[in-house]
């Protein structure tokens, strides 16, 4: 379990396969975010994601994008495809220049595995998550 690893390289786009990237390892975390925000954008309980450096993805195709503002209280952009809506990853006024994968929109979602549950105040009574992983209010404390 975990997420990728040094050297690692992974494919990955939307549900038309209008937009398709590359993403490239070692990723800083993945997690599963049950924020409100997260719900609203796909229609479910949590999402899951992977964070990497903004240099790590690499895009084929130009995304449509959504804006507004994080829970706290600097912007987060959305990137998805203006077609089928499939989304792809979010940045925003991160620390360290991070950018966040959608991890159903690999290829193969299975290279990697979530190793945290965040936001679990916003989280819906009804989504379940692997009780060995450690669980956060709100964003993971990070240094
Ligand atoms: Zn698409
Ligand atoms: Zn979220």
């Amino acid at each position: 379990m975990g997420g990728l690893v040094e050297g690692q390289t992974a494919a990955g786009g939307c549900l038309c396969g209008a937009l398709r990237y590359q993403l490239a390892g070692p990723s800083l975390f993945v997690s599963q975010c049950c924020c409100k925000d997260c719900q609203k954008a796909t229609g479910t309980g949590h999402t899951t994601i992977i964070g990497v450096h903004r240099s790590q993805l690499t895009m084929e195709g130009t995304p449509a994008t959504y804006t507004n503002s994080g829970d706290t209280g600097g912007s987060v952009t959305r990137h998805f495809c203006g077609t089928c809506g499939g989304r792809l990853y979010t940045s925003g006024d991160l620390p360290g220049e991070f950018i966040m994968i959608q991890a159903g929109s690999l290829d193969d979602p299975d290279l990697i595995a979530p190793e945290s549950v965040i936001y679990t105040k916003d989280a819906v009574t009804w989504d379940r998550f692997d009780p060995a992983l450690p669980q956060y209010e709100a964003m993971q404390p990070r240094n």
